[in-house]
């Protein structure tokens, strides 16, 4: 259970649904977490709700909207003061938009661009020099299955998607001499509330259909290649694309 012993993590977008799954399960295995969101109250109940579990101080709430550079510069230096540096950054935080391409507004597009795509951009150039100090790190950064493939509608958010993939690539090509590891997650349907939230079963039946598994996932499913990825035993992994979708895009 230390698969990530002596390791500091930051998570944007923790105080609930995957972001809050990676980091119980990231504490669990010996890592000092952050976590940072928009919703102040919901991430210190987060974090109160695993330090009582694992401990006082294993996890610190940092308030951070991840469409700010001042907040990122915040919640890095929060892990370096507090717990010493900074190895891992798991850039999980987003929002949806189940529109199509001529149903968006300039305004949601630019607002989903900027938590997506932006957020994503300036947690990597937040954390890239404090994971320098410290010889190496590794960054995951969270897509979808819908920055892999096609579908009718949520159209800004394939393109948010889409981009977090070659952001992601590019991010490894370029660090990979410093030993800073880049790769991308893919989830399928995975019950959150950003999923769940507004919507029943029967909405979500259709990608129940078209996944060959049959089902959705819980947050946990992505979590544990979250952490493969966040440990040492990805050490020769960079620039990866990790479909985690109960084989959607492979069908
Ligand atoms: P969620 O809505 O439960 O959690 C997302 C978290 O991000 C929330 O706590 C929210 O407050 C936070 N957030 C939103 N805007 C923010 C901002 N500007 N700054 C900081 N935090 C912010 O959703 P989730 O399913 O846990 O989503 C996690 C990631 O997984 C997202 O990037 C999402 O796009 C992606 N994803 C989800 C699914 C799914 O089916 N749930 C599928 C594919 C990809």
């Amino acid at each position: 259970m230390e698969r990530l012993k002596n390791k500091v993590a930051l998570i944007s977008g923790g105080a609930r649904g995957q972001g809050a799954a990676e980091a119980r399960l990231f504490a669990s295995e010996g890592a000092k977490v952050a976590i940072g969101d928009v919703r102040d109250e919901l991430t210190k109940q987060t974090a109160e709700a695993i330090n009582a579990m694992l401990g006082a101080n294993t996890v610190l709430a940092v308030h951070l909207d991840v469409t700010r550079a001042a907040d990122w510069h915040g919640a890095v230096e929060t892990c370096v003061r507090e717990f010493g540096g900074l190895d891992i950054l798991v850039n999980n935080a987003g929002i949806a938009n189940r529109k199509g391409l001529e149903q968006t507004s300039e305004e949601e597009w630019d607002a989903i661009v900027n938590v997506n795509q932006k957020g994503v951009w300036l947690g990597m150039k937040t954390a890239v020099p404090a994971m320098r100090q410290r010889g190496g790190g590794s960054i995951i950064n969270i897509s979808s299955i819908f920055g892999l493939i096609g579908s009718a509608g949520s159209t800004a958010y394939h393109g948010t998607k889409g981009a977090v993939r070659l952001l992601t690539k590019a991010a490894a090509v370029q660090y990979a001499p410093e030993k800073i590891r880049v790769n991308s997650i893919h989830p399928g349907l995975i019950y959150t509330p950003m999923v769940e939230e507004g919507r029943d079963q029967q909405e979500l039946q259709p990608v129940i259909d078209l996944t060959p598994m049959k089902r959705g996932a819980k947050p946990e499913e992505v979590a544990w290649c979250v952490l493969f990825l966040a440990s040492d035993e990805a050490s020769y992994v960079t620039g990866a694309e990790l479909a985690v979708d109960g084989g959607y895009s492979a069908a």
